[in-house]
């Protein structure tokens, strides 16, 4: 990690500092931004797109990632997700 601060500033009065500058507002800036800021982190993420912005996508969330959303205190359930579960195929003779 780059352990320089660097400030952005529209004026001398609104200077802010930032530890880390991330570029791109995806999935990966986005958990970056949060976990990163969980640890008083000060982030700036720059995104080229205005949200919510369309994204082409399954719309299929792991089960694996729920427990790392939980802990980034993001719930998909809030939002809509389904609950994935086993699916499983009974063998049936057909005549
Ligand atoms: C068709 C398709 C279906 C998918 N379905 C699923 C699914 O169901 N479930 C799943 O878990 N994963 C799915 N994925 C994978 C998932 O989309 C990727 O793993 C994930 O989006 C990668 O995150 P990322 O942040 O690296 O990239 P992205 O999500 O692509 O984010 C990159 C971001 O950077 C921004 N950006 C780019 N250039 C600049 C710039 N110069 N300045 C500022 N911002 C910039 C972009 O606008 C974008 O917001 C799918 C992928 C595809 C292609």
């Amino acid at each position: 990690m780059n352990t320089h601060t660097h400030s952005i500033s529209n004026s001398k009065e609104n200077l802010v500092a930032f530890d880390v500058l991330i570029i791109g507002g995806g999935l990966a800036g986005l958990c970056n931004a949060i976990h990163l800021s969980k640890f008083g982190t000060k982030v700036l993420l720059i995104e080229k797109n205005e949200y919510p912005k369309h994204k082409v996508c399954g719309e299929y969330i792991s089960n694996e990632v729920l427990p790392y959303l939980q802990y980034l205190e993001i719930d998909p359930f809030r939002f809509g997700a389904v609950k994935l579960i086993p699916f499983n195929f009974q063998q049936q003779q057909i005549n």
